[in-house]
Parts: structure tokens; sequence; C-alpha cells
């Protein structure tokens, strides 16, 4: 039997297992990766949010780590990751009523971050995971791919992990990246046995082709009022009983993917049981709603269907003896809103200072990551409020118009807080705002650590509830819930939060978005305006580094392109691809295979890891 041992085991290679193994390897640690699949593999989840954009900027910075903030920010993920990305300038909802054309004034829409630190992107994840694991090779990491493991033992002072091949691997720390059909949850039992969620929805999904651009679903004059072009976003359809993403990789001039992420969830109260295949049962419901029928009607798919039953799971704990989870392993609600990376990064951030000084200190203890686990199932709770609130809503127009600025007010903060950090700490390079992402006042999911946004929230699914049971009209909820937003503080009034008619809140691009930091600043709260301000000098300046970037970039390839018209040879080789700085700056890979059980333990890791204790026998 193999005896190969590792100071941290990380099992799935997917954007979190991978990003984690960075961080870890890039700082010595003994780390191996391990993979049941092989690269590039299917996987859904793809559309990033402007918070989920930012903390991996932030992360990048923390643990020194460019790559992952790449991932974050569409023109370097473009160019130096994959031109296979979609880009995503804003989040689209077209709401409709059974049988009937959509009705223009019942699109609503809020914009993403513009450049500097925007637009938001579609990620093709077969390349950006596959991109990540094989990052994490080159900052040391041991990768391991098709080694799908099959049982894992936990013992005192060591997992080991037995693959399917017949494979042992050791470590003195777990983490399970592994997703939703996490094998840790299934051998511990670490799952509520039915979901603590009040979202309760299934899903049916594919990659399809010739799915048409959403603008074309309007006419001219319809377009006018729009924030920016609905194919630029993360479209959704929504309708009594369910809603759907398009998540186009095809929508920008650079584009090299013809496929658009397509799924449908639905409400299992009004969809119970499936019927058909996956595909026809998609087919079926989109022909009741003319507008998506129009969407599809060229499209088909790329790939098998796939069809899930109830798709929310829940745990009480993420962590044990040696062993943490990452959220998706633990936890998972429904899409909407496209959160799932958010809260992966928020764990991420969480957790890697703690793992790096745990290593130094060999010393797990279940204690130091239990704050991980209560920032998170805080953060899942409140999100799942949201979420079954707006599943809800849909039973009318009235209703979801009001209830999407829970959403949007959560966020346009959980936005600001991180990138108020970040230009500070562009400005000052003083890296006590990096460390502050992770204080808990300034963690929460959808701005769940904020007080107002959660009394807000619960006031809203208080009065939902009144309507679910005919206590109220869905108009009075409607009226209720804008009269508060109306009456809230915290909100710049010029957004509209409480007014019906603006359906699309902001945008943020350079001026519009100075004009809101501006407003922040003259707010009475400190805990708003520190959320909510930042050095606008530096985000100008950030903005006029880009485009400089971007010239740059286009008038090198203009004399590339001259220059080969009229000569063979050249010096590029003398040049590293901007895309590939970063790994000049590698700390020199650990070794890490290391003896096996029976020998003297010496751990090879960084210089500044102290030797680890004997390994005992497991069990
Ligand atoms: C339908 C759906 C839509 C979503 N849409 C979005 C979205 O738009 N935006 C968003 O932010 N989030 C979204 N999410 C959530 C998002 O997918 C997850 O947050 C994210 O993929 C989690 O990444 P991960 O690396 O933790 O796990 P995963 O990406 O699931 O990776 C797990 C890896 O573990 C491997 N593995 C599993 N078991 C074993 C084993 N026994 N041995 C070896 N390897 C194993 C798998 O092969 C896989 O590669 C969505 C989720 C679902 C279900």
């Amino acid at each position: 039997m193999d005896t190969q041992r590792y100071e941290v085991a990380i099992l799935g290679s997917g954007i979190g297992g991978s990003m984690l193994a960075c961080i870890l390897a890039r700082h010595g640690v003994s780390t191996l990766l391990l993979e049941g699949a092989s690269h590039p593999r299917f996987t859904i989840g793809e559309s990033l949010i402007p918070e989920t954009g930012l903390r991996l900027r932030i992360v990048a910075e923390k643990y020194g780590v460019p790559e992952i903030g790449w991932i974050g920010t569409f023109h370097k993920l473009r160019r130096h990751v994959s031109s296979n990305c979609g880009v995503k300038r804003s989040f689209g909802f077209m709401y409709h009523r059974f049988g009937e054309e959509n009705r223009p004034e019942e699109i609503n829409q809020f914009g993403t971050l513009a450049p500097p630190v925007g637009p938001d992107s579609h990620l093709f994840r077969q390349d950006t995971d596959a991109y990540l694991a094989e990052l994490a090779v080159k900052y040391g990491a041991t990768f391991l791919s098709q080694t799908r493991i099959a049982d894992i033992a936990f013992g005192e002072d060591e997992v080991e992990l037995h693959a399917a091949s017949g494979e042992t691997y050791r470590a003195k720390l777990l983490i399970d990246a592994s997703g939703m059909r996490s094998l840790v949850s299934d051998q511990l039992g670490m799952r509520d046995e039915v979901p603590r969620f009040r979202t309760d929805t299934r899903a049916i999904y594919t990659h399809m082709m010739g799915v048409r651009s959403a603008d074309l679903l309007l006419r001219p004059e319809d377009r006018e009022g729009l924030l920016s072009p609905l194919g630029q976003s993360t479209m959704h359809h929504v309708f009594d009983g369910g809603w759907m993403w398009i998540i186009p990789f095809s929508n920008h001039r650079d584009a090299t993917n013809p496929l658009t992420s397509v799924g449908l969830m639905l409400d299992r109260r009004k969809y119970p049981e499936p019927h058909g295949t996956p595909e026809q049962e998609f087919r079926r419901i989109i022909s009741a709603y003319p507008t998506i029928a129009r969407h599809f009607a060229d499209a088909h798919a790329a790939r098998p269907w796939v069809r899930s039953g109830r798709i929310q799971y829940s745990s009480p704990h993420f962590t044990g003896p040696r062993l943490i989870q990452l959220p998706h392993a633990g936890a998972f609600i429904d899409p909407l809103y496209s959160s799932g990376m958010s809260v992966l990064i928020i764990a991420i951030d969480l957790i890697a200072d703690e793992l790096l000084k745990a290593v130094a200190q060999n010393d797990y203890a279940v204690e130091r990551f239990k704050f991980m686990e209560d920032v998170v199932n805080r953060g899942f709770d409140h999100y799942d409020a949201v979420v079954s609130g707006s599943i809800d809503s849909f039973a009318s127009y009235d209703t979801w118009n009001a209830w999407n600025r829970n959403w949007v007010m959560g966020s346009l903060l959980g936005t600001f807080g991180p990138l108020s950090l970040l230009m500070h700490y562009q400005k000052t390079k003083d890296r006590s705002y990096l460390e502050r992402t992770t204080e808990p006042s300034r963690m929460g999911v959808l701005a769940s650590h904020l007080p107002g946004v959660v009394e807000l929230v619960q006031a809203a699914r208080a009065d939902m509830d009144a309507g679910l049971a005919g206590r109220i009209s869905y108009q009075e909820v409607s009226e209720r819930i804008f009269a508060r937003f109306r009456a809230t503080d915290f909100l710049p009034p010029y957004m509209g939060f409480g007014d019906p008619k603006k359906t699309a809140t902001a945008t943020f691009t350079l001026l519009p978005g100075a004009r809101h930091v501006l407003w922040y600043r003259r707010h009475g709260d400190p805990v708003y305006r520190d959320n909510c301000t930042f050095p606008l000098t530096t985000y100008t300046r950030s903005g006029a580094d880009f485009v400089l970037d971007e010239v740059r970039q286009a008038v090198r390839n203009s004399v590339s392109a001259v220059r080969d018209v009229f000569f063979a040879d050249n010096r590029d080789w003398q040049h590293t691809a901007p895309a590939l700085e970063a790994h000049q700056e590698l700390v020199t890979p650990v070794s890490t295979t290391v003896p096996p059980a029976n020998e003297p333990d010496d751990f090879e890791f960084a210089k500044e890891v102290p030797a680890a204790a004997p390994v005992r026998a497991v069990g």
C-alpha cells in the first residue's frame, strides 16, 4: 500500500479546492489536491457577482497569488486565463405572466461594477477550474486527477484517504472541497436529514447553442430604458413557480465560445414531480411563456441535460476533528442571485490565514475554524430568507418588483464594503485594510452583517407571510415593502429603492459611482459611511491605468502585426508574457512526497514551518 503523507489534503479540484491549494502551496505548505474526474470537466456555477470579484482580488493581494485576482476581473480573465468566458454588465430580470408576452415595464435590471474593478464575468468553469488546478501545481502542490476517493478514515493525528484505485494518502488535515456529492458528508452523516432551508426547488440545466441575445426579444423602443444590453447580463426569466438563468459566454466582441449556460429552477410546491425527459419538461414549461419560447426557438443542447431532485442541503457544522468543509460540500440553497462563489470566497478568506498559522504551530484544533462555520451558516440563513421570499414573490409582479430590492440592497452594500477596503489599500499599501475583510463587522453574505439590512428583510418576510396566508393582498405586501424602503435612511433616495417605477436601480460607471460615494460621505451613520466610502482619486487613477493598459496592449499587437508582415525573426522569446509574469515570483516548490509512516517523520515544508510531530497509526 502506498503511504504518501502531506500536511493538508484537499478533496476536489473545483474552483474552491484549487484556489485554496494555490494559497497553501504558495506559502510552502505540503499540499495534496485530489480530483476524481479530469480537467477540463463540465461543472456549473458560472455567474460572478461584484462582491465575489472584489473578494477574489483581495484574497489575491493578501496571499500573494495574483492569478486568483484575474479570475475576478473580466479583462484580465479573458486575456490571461480563458477567452471562453462571457461578460456580465448587469443582472437582468424579465417577469412573465402565463400565456402572455413579457411587458417591457416589467423588466428589472441592476448594474455590476464598471472598470477598473468590473465588469463581472461568466466563468467558463471548464477552463477556470483547470487553470487553477494547474496553477496549484506551479505553486508546488501535488495534483492527482482521476483519483476518486472511495473511503476516508479520520484518526487522532491524521486522515487516511483511500482511492478507488487502491492507493492511500495521508494528511494532517482534510479540506473537503468535493461539492454537493461530498463523500465526507455521507460518511460522517454531517448533513441535516431534512434541509433546514425554506427554499424548496429543483433544477434542470445544460449548455446550449443558438440561444438568441435577450435584446432581440425587445422592440428597439423598449430597449431604450435599459442600463446596458440584456445580452451582456446574467439574464433571468421569472414566473409564478420558477425562474431561469441564461448565462451567455458569447456576449462580447472578442468571444470565442458559442455556448450559453441555461437552467430552469422549479418551485417544488408548484412543480413537485418531473415529467418526461428533462428536455421535454423544459420545453413544455417554457412553451407557456411566449417571450421565453422565442428566446429558445433556435436553441439546442450541446451536452446532456441534468435534472435534480430537491437541490437544497444543509449542515449544522462545516468543521470537525482534522476536517474543514468548504461551503458547497456542506450546504446549498439555489443559484438565484449567483451567490455560491461569494460564500465560497468568504469562507476561503476566513480560513486561509488561520490555516497557515495552524500549519506553523502544528495545531489543528477545531475551535480555530469555528468562526468560519458561524459566518457561513448565518450567511446561508439570510440568503435563504432573500431567495425563498423571491420565489414566493413571483406570484405577482407587484410583490416581485418590491421584494427584489431586498437583494439589490444586500448586493449594493455587500459590494461597497470590500471595494472600500481595496481602494484604501491601493492608495496606502497599508495591509491592515486587507486584514479587515475578515472582521465580523465586515463579513456577511449579501451584507447580512449589517443589522439594518437584516431587519428590513425580516420585516418584508413577515409581510410576505401575511400575503401568502391571505391576511393581506399581494398589492399590500408590495406597498408595505416599498414604504419601508422609502423610510430607510441608509440607501440613497435617488436610487429609488422605494419607487415601484424605478426598475433599474443603479449603474456604477465612474460618475454615478462617485455620486454614490459622495452620498455616503455625507451620511450620518459611521457604519454605512465607513462601509461605502473610499478615495475617489485612487478609483479614478485605477480607471485611467486600466484604459492605458488596454491602449498599450492594442499598440503592441499592432506593432507585432506590422513586424510579422515584413520579418520572419523576432525577439518575443526574450519576454515573459504578462499572464505568466506572476509565475516568476514562485517560491521553490516544496517536495510533497514524504516517507512512509513507519519511518521518522520529516515533512518538508517551507522554512518558516516547524517540523511536524511524529505520525501515529490511524484509528
Ligand atoms: C445549479 C447550480 C447553479 C449554480 N450557479 C452559480 C452561479 O451562477 N454563481 C455562483 O457563484 N455559484 C453558483 N453555484 C454554486 C457553485 O457551483 C459552487 O459554489 C462552486 O462550484 C463550489 O466550488 P467547489 O470547488 O467548492 O466545488 P465543485 O466545483 O463542485 O468541485 C468539486 C470537485 O470535487 C470532485 N470530487 C467530488 N467527490 C470526489 C471524490 N470522492 N474524490 C475525488 N474528487 C471528488 C468533483 O469531481 C469536483 O471536481 C451553482 C450551483 C448549482 C448547483
